[in-house]
């Protein structure tokens, strides 16, 4: 066995030196040339222009609705343009709220009004713009004036909720405090809502990304005292883009919903603050000292209240309509023109926006220069290739959405896949997205050096993984340079492609080795960037040189690269993690309720304390799979059978060719269910999707697992008939592919 390993081994080796050089998706000499291509490629990509765009982009606050923001969006199309796109600004209208009253005081003995304001800082030059900066603030908040007593709730998740009610704390007529992290944050009002909380806090806790972290601003690159995080809280889990125009493109004069009948805008009023101002607050609150999981980096010991005085929170927006402008740059493919690839990454930012989004930003338009300057001498893609720069991502992923939405069966008809970034630092590649790309993403990988290191690298975070894995897996890891890549919840401006419209999509950024606290705060800012994140745009290019052969082998390919049975079996991994969940649940109800009748809670607890014990489980039932086992066996059978066919697919004439594409690239499109996810029709991917309760993580065959999740067995049940019909269609899909190849 041992020897027919080696002798396999060198065989495997030696090959690149005796055969030409091989990429999924080219014929023949063609890899060859491909490769060449992307030498010269490398070779147009600048540092120093990402900089100097970047100098510029950055000049200013660059918010949606934002005179910087439109400046920037005509800057972006005229360079474009002068490279050789026929570029557009596309145009919509949305509901953009903006602060017009912030006012939050603690009441009582010892008053404390918040100061809500971050200070401007010598070492940060674009730090003193007050007049065009945008207060701190949470986009999507409720109007209202409320006054109640404090109660924290850590994070704000649902897991949270239970307990404190364990601790007999309720937080109905109260505001709540709640830490940032664990969830997306616009989860938090909306749990504390539902709990019947009539005021939401959020603070940044030192110990996440403050001075328990690393040194502060600007001496090190965490938040400062009064640094605080702005971000949207819209209901986006439910659906993205203009609140005021669902599932359709809001261009002007388009048919609005009234502010009063949008269901997505928060309920109760929102605001953000620093650790400076959290201090006071949850200085006041009595009640029992929390967990030791909820206490944060605050010199204090963190009480779960309630407090002992109250809190006013006082919030007004201006609820203004305001056009956006996204960036839309076609260069015409010379063979397949009705096949796009389309790259995207938005341009608004919260004010400055260095990291986020413009180091995303400017990696992008340096591909697309590059690509241009190769047209120039000849080398024009096969396939149309549309750079997107994107307006309005943080309010609500605005501009991707309307766009979307705008051409949706357009898009569905000719996208070949959509690639997304949205920022990048130094440190290592993180890829999510459809898994029928992942061997597409390993061989790209494999190609593009670390700036830092000069392997690939696939090979640096292959490095990375192993290092910082614990002992017991790196057995199993080592020598393996494989990269899984990760599914995708949202959070950026793939989720409209993905999730809406089934395209093939993939996020794509490096970072591990630039972490801070600016994040939507006044110092995400080109001097903190250009110190602390990737001095020298070096992971700039490397993240141009990845993305821009993503681009170029998708637009150049004979057969599209996509693994069918990549996709396959991570589908079936999800599903046997459901199964095992399911399995656990059961057998954790089932020793809980023991527990309870033996009273070992009852016993076990503090007296002095009152806890409120544990309420008996209902248990949980055995569910139908069989239908679902079957389908997708079928499904894994004949990914396994196209992906051996394919092999023969270089004998096709070319109107079998792309036949045979277009139906490789809209067969993820079949995983889309009509009617959508429960209580959320928007979601229509059956196997990625925001969760409902995490934001931004995602959850995995969703409806199904959702269901069982919140021990809704009989909805659980009609999802797994669900995803076994759209297996059913997706198999079909594959199948025809298989027809056409033999
Ligand atoms: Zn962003």
């Amino acid at each position: 066995m041992r020897i027919i390993y080696i002798l396999f081994s060198l065989f495997i080796f030696a090959l690149p030196a005796l055969a030409q050089q091989k990429i999924a998706g080219f014929f023949g000499e063609r890899a060859t040339s491909q490769l060449e291509l992307e030498k010269k490629f490398d070779r147009f990509l600048n540092a120093s222009d990402q900089d100097k765009w970047m100098q510029f982009l950055t000049g200013k606050p660059h918010h949606v609705g934002s005179p910087q923001g439109k400046a920037n969006a005509q800057y972006m199309a005229a360079l474009f343009k002068q490279w050789g796109y026929e570029t557009e600004l596309a145009e919509y209208h949305v509901l953009f709220p903006t602060p017009k009253l912030r006012s939050l005081e603690l009441l009582g003995k010892q008053p404390y009004r918040a100061k809500l304001e971050e200070p401007i800082l010598n070492e940060d030059r674009t730090s003193g713009q007050r007049d065009q900066q945008l207060p701190s603030y949470n986009a999507y908040s409720a109007d209202g004036d409320v006054t109640a007593e404090l109660v924290f709730v850590n994070r704000g998740i649902p897991a949270d909720y239970e307990e404190l009610e364990r601790m007999g704390i309720s937080v109905k007529g109260k505001i709540v405090i709640a830490k940032y992290g664990g969830s997306w944050r616009g989860i938090k009002p909306k749990v504390a809502a539902e709990h019947g909380a009539i005021g939401c806090i959020i603070y940044s806790d030192p110990k996440d990304d403050g001075y328990v972290a690393g040194d502060v601003y600007p001496e090190g690159p965490f938040r400062p005292g009064q640094g605080v995080q702005r971000g949207s809280v819209m209901d986006m889990p439910v659906y993205p883009g203009d609140p005021g125009t669902p599932g359709y493109g809001s261009v002007k004069g388009v048919k609005r919903l009234d502010r009063s009948e949008i269901k997505t805008i928060m309920k109760i009023p929102v605001l953000p603050i620093s650790y400076e101002d959290a201090l006071p607050l949850l200085k006041s609150l009595q009640g029992p000292v929390v967990p030791e999981a909820w206490r944060g980096g605050l010199p204090i010991t963190y009480h779960a209240g309630p407090s002992k005085e109250k809190v006013r929170l006082q919030l007004q927006f201006n609820w203004d309509i305001v056009p956006l402008y996204n960036v839309i740059a076609k260069m015409k493919g010379t063979d397949f023109p009705d096949q796009w690839v389309i790259r995207g990454n938005h341009h608004d930012g919260w004010n400055n926006g260095a990291a986020d989004p413009i180091s995303g930003m400017v990696a992008e338009m340096d591909e697309a220069r590059a690509i241009g300057e190769l047209a120039k001498q000849g080398f024009k893609p096969r396939r149309t290739v549309v750079f997107c720069a994107w307006d309005g991502e943080e309010p609500a992923l605005l501009g991707s959405t309307e766009w979307v939405e705008d051409h949706a069966a357009e898009l569905q008809q000719k996208t070949v896949a959509y690639l997304n970034s949205d920022g990048n630092s130094r440190g290592y590649l993180g890829i999510g997205g459809s898994h029928a790309l992942e061997g597409f993403f390993n061989e790209v990988a494999a190609t593009v050096p670390d700036p830092q290191t000069g392997v690939s690298v696939l090979e640096r975070r292959y490095a990375r993984g192993l290092a910082t894995a614990d002992k017991g897996a790196r057995q199993k890891m080592f020598g393996n340079q494989y990269m899984k890549i990760g599914a995708l919840g949202a959070g950026s401006d793939y989720s409209p492609f993905f999730q809406h419209l089934g395209i093939p999509s993939a996020n794509i950024g490096y970072g591990g080795e630039g972490d801070g606290g600016e994040y939507h705060s006044i110092y995400d800012s080109y001097d903190h960037f250009t110190r602390f994140k990737d001095p020298g745009f070096q992971y700039g290019v490397a993240l141009a040189q990845t993305a821009g052969r993503a681009m170029l082998r998708l637009a150049n390919a004979d057969v599209l690269p996509f693994d069918y049975s990549i996709l396959s079996n991570t589908i079936n991994e999800y599903l046997g993690e459901l199964k095992g969940m399911l399995d656990q649940m059961r057998t954790d109800a089932e020793l809980e309720n023991k527990l309870i009748k033996a009273r070992v809670f009852a016993l076990a607890a503090d007296p002095q304390k009152r806890l409120t014990l544990p309420k008996e489980q209902s248990p949980v039932p055995f569910m139908e799979f069989s239908q679902l086992d079957n389908a997708l066996s079928a499904v894994r059978t004949s990914a396994a059978s196209l992906k051996s066919a394919m092999q023969e697919a270089s004998k096709l004439d070319a109107s079998q060719l792309l036949k045979l594409n277009a139906c490789l690239y809209q067969a993820e499109q079949k995983l889309l269910s009509e009617q959508g996810l429960p209580r959320r029709p928007w979601y229509r991917h059956q196997v990625y999707a925001p969760g409902f309760y995490t934001g931004y993580g995602v959850k995995t065959l969703p409806g199904v697992r959702e269901g069982l999740e919140e021990r809704n067995w009989s909805e659980a049940q009609e999802r797994i008939v669900i995803l076994t019909k759209v297996l059913g269609s997706f198999n079909t899909a594959l199948q025809e592919a298989i027809g056409i190849l033999k």
